[in-house]
């Protein structure tokens, strides 16, 4: 477990005058639970978006399993393949079935047959309890099951980590449970994974380590039970104290 999967190093992105991102140093080894943790414009959803190559980074260094996303000999299209993202809305096309919707991704990225596309879509549907749910449209089914079906699509590409972007954020607060149980087995299971969230609970349950981001840098981090219960940083105090 002590490959690094993820190396960022002095990530630096501003919009115009806005400095977003003021030099964050992390690193993810395989089969590692992160959690970012922070206020809202702390920055952490563009850092997430920088290393899934959705925003080009100003300065610093990103590097997935040793390959610079910067250098210009890098294959993008085919390192994004290997990285799984799951946003806060769940960009399904409403009108396909949660099938059709887990299939697409494997019978155009990957030219799949769509015989086998179904086979690896249904694997990862019964993965998230959505099986049974597989010729539903997405209009049809609830926000949680949404989500997990958009998990579900995005396990199909068999991603080397999971980005996920406050995947509860928009659910009715009844949806919140079934949509954290799905990523806490999917934890459970050895995946690495890079969660922002706002449910303190979960990211104490889930994580290995957690980082709290203030203002464009990682003030504090550290296992759940020094950031949640013992932190060091008077920011990180003030952060937690509006949870409780
Ligand atoms: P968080 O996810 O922690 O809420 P974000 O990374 O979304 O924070 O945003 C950090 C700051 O950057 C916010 O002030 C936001 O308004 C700004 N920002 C994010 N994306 C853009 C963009 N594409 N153009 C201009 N400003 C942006
Ligand atoms: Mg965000």
């Amino acid at each position: 477990m002590s490959e690094p999967i993820l190396t960022i190093r002095n990530l630096r992105k501003s919009f115009g005058e806005l400095s977003v991102l003021k030099g964050i140093d992390l690193t993810v080894v395989r089969g590692e639970v992160v959690s970012i943790i922070g206020a809202s414009g702390s920055g952490k959803s563009t850092l997430l978006r920088c290393v899934n190559l959705l925003e080009e980074p100003d300065g610093g260094s990103v590097l997935f399993d040793g390959e610079d996303l910067s250098d210009p000999r890098t294959d993008l299209r085919a390192l994004r393949e290997r990285i799984g993202m799951v946003f806060q809305g769940f960009n399904l096309f409403q009108h396909k079935t949660v099938l059709e919707n887990c299939m697409l991704p494997l019978t155009t990225v990957r030219r799949m047959k769509r015989a086998e596309a179904q086979q690896v879509a249904e694997q990862e549907l019964e993965r998230v309890g959505m099986y049974e749910f597989r010729d539903a449209h997405v209009d049809e089914i609830s926000g949680g099951q949404a989500q997990r079906a958009a998990i579900a699509r995005a396990l199909c590409m068999r991603p080397e980590i999971m980005l996920f972007d406050e995947p509860t954020s928009a659910l009715d607060p009844e949806k919140v449970g079934e949509v954290l149980n799905v990523i806490k087995a999917l934890a459970d299971s050895g995946m690495t994974m890079l969660i922002v969230t706002h449910e303190m609970q979960f990211a104490d349950d889930v994580s290995d380590r957690v980082v709290f981001m203030d203002a464009g840098v990682i003030c504090e981090e550290g296992p759940p039970s020094v950031v949640f219960r013992n932190p060091r940083q008077p920011r990180t105090k003030e952060f937690l104290s509006r949870y409780h």
